[in-house]
């Protein structure tokens, strides 16, 4: 990859990040942000970009980057640890063995991946706490806010997405999402261009959920012949007419009638 394309793919994601930080106040003045740093692509990525946004924003907040070990065989901490070493970062190296809880927990060919990931939320959320954090940063993207909205719509009867800035489930913490409109495959371009050095996400032998597969491939499909589809999916997300869908609490909430529906004014 070219320099310039290399900075314009870096200006846009900076671009994507302050957009959705200033519709939803996720960095305020004296927070102090727990970065999770798996060992991802966008882990990594959202530590490096927020520490660019940080170094040139006029709204002070300090970065810590926190990496939780679950005890996988082979997880190799030292390769996260030496990372934020080399980048000056602030950080935080946990462990605790949430890997022989899930395989003493889970028969034997069922997914991993709830517990285990219920376990580690549990871990950070107590973490921030202890480390004076005010808010709690993920690396969740484009791409899975639109296939999670497509696994709620299929598969459990909602319609819902990951919300950019919110309570967390025991109220403790703020959750934000600061990738929330960056497309993965950016990411993915800025993480090989930055030569991050990800860590595999299969140490733990358990497959990623089917369902999830399934939508995935679905997307890719249909991206083939409609490249567009996935920033479509997340406009739609930024653009909804409670008017037109069947939720009559909302509409309640919102002081809207059946009435008031243009569509059926039309007919
Ligand atoms: S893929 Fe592995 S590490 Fe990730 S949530 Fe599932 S079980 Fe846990």
């Amino acid at each position: 990859m070219a320099a310039d394309e290399r900075t314009r793919l870096e200006k846009r994601l900076l671009r994507q990040i302050s957009q959705i930080n200033k519709e939803f106040g996720l960095l305020e003045a004296g927070d102090r942000v727990m970065v999770g740093v798996s060992g991802g692509k966008d882990s990594y990525a959202l530590m490096h970009l927020l520490e660019h946004l940080r170094r040139r924003s006029p709204v002070p907040f300090t970065l810590v980057g926190v990496n939780l070990d679950q005890g996988h065989p082979g997880f190799p901490a030292h390769v996260i640890e030496g990372w934020f070493q080399d980048n000056g970062f602030e950080y935080r190296m946990l462990k605790r063995d949430t890997y022989s809880v899930v395989l003493d927990k889970i028969p034997e060919g069922r997914t991993y991946c709830s517990l285990c990931s219920r376990l580690r939320r549990g871990i950070l959320y107590s973490a921030a706490q202890d480390l004076g954090c005010t808010k709690i940063a993920l690396g969740h993207h484009r791409d899975d806010l639109i296939e999670t909205v497509m696994l709620n719509l299929f598969f459990s009867g909602q319609l819902k997405s990951m919300a950019p800035r919110l309570h967390s489930d025991d109220g403790r913490n703020v959750v934000i999402r600061p990738l929330a409109y960056c497309a993965e495959e950016d990411i993915a371009a800025y993480a090989q261009m930055m030569g991050f050095p990800v860590v595999p996400c299969d140490l733990c032998g358990s497959q990623e959920n089917l369902q999830r597969q399934q939508i995935k491939a679905m997307l890719k499909d249909l991206e083939r012949e409609h490249p567009r589809i996935k920033g479509s999916m997340l406009a739609a997300l930024r653009n909804v007419r409670v008017s037109h869908l069947l939720d009559t609490d909302l509409l309640a909430l919102k002081g809207l009638s059946f009435e008031e529906d243009e569509s059926l004014a039309a007919l």
